[in-house]
């Protein structure tokens, strides 16, 4: 008879967990400045008379931020799609007459240059899928996940997930406990059953600490990030080390 496991599934944080930043080129405002100039050509294509280049990526610049500064008092989850209609009224058109999904498409979300997996995260998640884990995802991300599989087909690493989910789609954003029921739901578990492993204290792990699950807070050497007022259950610098934890948790 095989022993059942205390913890049945590992749920990760992706970016800077999962994912590699530290090799970025450029900033995050010159990566992003091609998919919306891909947004303004799609909408110029429609017939629509738009601002300079130069006054849309500004336009859509404030519009992001201010989403993302407006949801993040209650975390309710940014959503890109909220972001392009404040756009698009600040263009003076109406956003019930653009298909969102169709800017979407056009703003040809990619995987960003210079970021990869870390090393060891397809060996470590190749040996959790034989040890009989299940994995989530979970990322706050305003883009609707459909936007960001590409880049985890691109990595290889969409085979490993039982489910995955951003704050976009959801509405709500870690560290609000409602994302992370949302994935416990998809993976029929209790948090107990789980670990949370992510790299931001205050969103990763207090989230997890939210709803009673254990966090492990990935502390990579290129972030050197501090606790930000967090307690995490273990720390670990590679993802290599969170199989021994596993281990002894079991
Ligand atoms: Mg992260």
């Amino acid at each position: 008879m095989t022993k059942t496991k205390r913890i049945k599934a590992v749920i990760f944080d992706l970016d800077d967990t999962l994912i590699d930043w530290s090799g970025l080129q450029g900033t995050y405002r010159e990566l992003f400045a091609p998919s919306y100039g891909n947004m303004r050509q799609f909408l110029v294509e429609q017939g629509y008379d738009m601002p300079s280049a130069e006054d849309w990526g500004r336009i859509a610049y404030e519009c992001v931020v201010e989403e993302w500064t407006e949801k993040k008092k209650t975390y309710a989850g940014a959503n890109f799609g909220d972001a392009i209609q404040a756009m698009l009224k600040r263009c003076g058109i109406d956003p019930e007459k653009v298909s969102l999904k169709e800017i979407m498409l056009a703003y040809g979300h990619t995987a960003a240059p210079g970021v990869e997996p870390y090393p060891d995260t397809h060996p470590v998640l190749s040996q959790l899928k034989t040890d009989g884990y299940k994995m989530g995802l979970i990322t706050n991300a305003f883009h609707p996940m459909w936007m960001r599989d590409p880049e985890l087909e691109k990595y290889d690493l969409i085979k490993y997930f039982d489910a995955r989910i951003t704050s976009g789609d959801t509405r709500f954003m870690k560290p609000h406990p409602a994302i992370y029921w949302r994935m416990l739901g998809l993976l029929n578990l209790m948090p107990e059953d789980c670990v949370f492993v992510g790299d931001r204290p205050a969103h990763d792990i207090q989230g997890a600490h939210n709803v009673g699950m254990i966090g492990v807070m990935m502390d990579p050497p290129h972030l050197n990030r501090g606790f930000e007022g967090t307690n995490p259950d273990f720390v670990i610098n590679s993802l290599s080390e969170l199989l021994p934890i596993l281990e002894n948790l079991n």
